[in-house]
């Protein structure tokens, strides 16, 4: 499972504190796992090419020296908001790229006078592409929301939502719950998509050192060569 990645010095490299991203998962876990169930023969070019656009804003995280995570929110076949991560940029832990896109179709909206329904019912004909499995945060706020459908690269181990910690994806509200409280509702979920280009990013995300990675508390101590 490891593929060949260095376990403990990306594990050193993983406690970078304002994220809940983390690279040993979603280098550990990729296509190949049997929680996806994407598989070649089904997927369609459009899928491929807005996971593309994800792919992109991830690329665009990595370069603001962010974790590398990116997104997109899809309605009609338009992309209508994108979304990377920026918790480091914003020293805020929540600012995921999910969050950050949905912000963004919550004030336009809000801005064009829509009611509570009209966003939802908005929301509820959306479909997410994020470049790794949303966060038990993320997870949660897109089922609170309605979203139709989700689809993702790489699996997240150590915080996923849709699987790999908590299913979220798979299950509403318990009916008890009062009206006034908001409910969750399921969501289709399909995990793999692009996976190895998502890893990848991670991957060279750590390799060219993560510069908000917490410095060691001692400085290293030289080996005297007898
Ligand atoms: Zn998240």
């Amino acid at each position: 499972m490891s593929q060949g990645v260095p376990t403990e010095d990306v594990e050193n490299e993983m406690n970078i504190g304002l994220s809940s991203y983390h690279p040993l998962a979603f280098a550990a876990v990729c296509s190949l796992s049997a929680r996806c169930c994407w598989s070649l023969g089904a997927m369609e070019s459009d899928n491929l090419a807005y996971m593309e656009l994800a792919i992109h804003q991830a690329k665009l995280a990595m370069e603001s020296l962010e974790v590398p995570v990116g997104c997109v929110f899809i309605k009609d076949g338009n992309v209508i908001a994108s979304g990377r991560n920026r918790t480091t940029e914003t020293r805020n832990a929540t600012r995921h790229a999910e969050m950050e896109a949905i912000d963004i179709l919550l004030e336009k909206w809000q801005r064009d006078g829509l009611s509570k329904a009209e966003v939802a019912k908005n929301f509820s004909q959306c479909v997410l592409y994020v470049t790794c499995e949303p966060c038990i945060m993320c997870a949660a706020a897109l089922s609170f929301l309605g979203i139709k459908e989700v689809y993702y690269g790489c699996a997240n181990e150590k915080f996923g939502g849709c699987g790999s910690i908590l299913a979220l994806h798979s299950s509403s509200s318990e009916s008890f719950i009062s009206d006034e409280v908001p409910q969750r509702k399921g969501f289709k979920c399909t995990g793999g998509l692009m996976a190895s280009e998502a890893v990848s990013l991670f991957r060279s995300f750590y390799e060219q050192g993560n510069p908000n990675a917490p410095k060691p508390h001692r400085p290293p101590v030289e080996k005297k060569v007898e």
